[in-house]
């Protein structure tokens, strides 16, 4: 057996204990006969499974008890229906448009109701992060939506936009659980599993209960409204029962690491690694703008195609795969998540300053 870096952006690399564990239980599951996979969820063993990465979760990230948990399908794309079907009672939104994830979300919301733009970084390919300190945010406006850790562009907001008192809405889907987070700044924030959580097919949805209403989008469908997994304790349906089984035991892996500002120390090692690296080359460069980095996703390139293709090839040789970038930046992308090691960056950058000698 040999397993290589992978720096993919989503679907990525799982702590290899995680998954060293979940193969010794694959068979029997402690004791039932049989794996998690095959265990009905309404089980008293997949009920214990389910309570426990509810509680793994609550203790990791603090989140107050007047948020509710919900571990849901659909992906992070979902949401971006979910949301305003739930929440435009105005029928109103603001979104800050960083990005192509937020963009979907904003065409999404549109269909629902006056959703605008408040800002945008379109106007430099999303290299950068709005100043969103004073934005114009309308007085009937539900909420105001941004796209946290821009996956694709490698921007974070390292600050929150000022709401001006209206709900935060977040998809975190590539920064959840990376650092600590204080919920309370949030009316709503959510999460796809598979870039540093879990594998695809959970979302997670954290959601202050008063947003959590009734009087909804009418036409929504029922598997569509927060209010029915709310009430069912994500047991409405059958749910994604193996992945949540698997982020459970990556929230266990990361309390036992120290969690979230233990993840941060180790995410910022990291990142410091590859910023450091690029700002020193002559041949690669990083294409965010350096205030508004992400610690999660580092897109770089060459500028030369033929170059930057080269590179991803004799990369993928030497075990360091996936970093080929997302075709609307183009060049390379290394996604660092939790469960990358420090070494795997530091081969990396090893391998970086090796091709730039024979190539620069
Ligand atoms: C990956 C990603 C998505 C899309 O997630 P799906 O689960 O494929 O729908 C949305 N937003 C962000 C920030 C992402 O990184």
């Amino acid at each position: 057996m040999s397993r290589v870096y992978n720096f993919s952006a989503g679907p990525a690399v799982l702590p290899e204990e995680v998954l060293r564990e979940a193969a010794t239980e694959m068979l029997d599951y402690r004791g039932t006969g049989m794996s998690v996979m095959e265990m009905s969820h309404r089980s008293e063993g997949f009920q214990q499974i389910l309570h426990q990465a509810e509680a793994d979760l609550r203790e990791l990230v603090g989140i107050p008890k007047e948020y509710r948990v919900l571990f849901l399908q659909g992906g992070a794309s979902t949401q971006f229906s979910m949301i305003p079907m739930n929440l435009m009672h105005n029928g109103a939104a603001d979104y800050i448009l960083t990005g192509q994830w937020a963009k979907k979300a904003f065409a999404e919301a549109k269909r629902y109701g006056d959703a605008e733009s408040a800002a945008s970084s379109a106007d430099k390919n999303f290299t950068y992060i709005p100043d969103c300190s004073d934005l114009p945010i309308r007085e009937n406006a539900d909420y105001v939506y941004i796209c946290e850790n821009n996956t694709i562009y490698g921007t974070k907001f390292h600050q929150l936009p000022n709401t001006k008192g209206k709900a935060l809405v977040s998809d975190m889907s590539s920064c959840f659980l990376s650092e600590p987070v204080d919920v309370e700044r949030y009316g709503l924030l959510f999460a796809c599993a598979q870039k540093n959580v879990g594998p695809a097919g959970v979302t997670i949805v954290i959601i202050r209960e008063d947003l959590i209403r009734e009087d909804i989008y009418a036409a929504a469908p029922t598997m569509l409204r927060y209010k029915i997994h709310a009430e069912h304790g994500s047991l409405y349906n059958t749910p994604p029962a193996y992945g949540i089984y698997i982020c459970g035991k990556v929230f266990q892996w990361m309390k036992e690491r120290g969690g979230l500002s233990a993840m941060e120390t180790h995410n910022r090692r990291k990142a410091a690694v590859l910023y450091d690296f690029l700002d020193h080359s002559r041949l690669f460069r990083g294409t965010a703008v350096a205030k508004d980095r992400s610690l999660m996703n580092v897109p770089f390139v060459t500028g030369d195609a033929a170059l930057d293709a080269q590179f991803v090839r004799e990369a993928e040789e030497a075990g360091l795969v996936n970093l080929k970038g997302h075709r609307s930046v183009g060049g390379m992308r290394a996604s660092l998540y939790n469960a990358m090691p420090l070494a795997g960056v530091e081969r990396l950058t090893d391998f970086m300053a090796e091709f730039e000698r024979k190539n620069g």
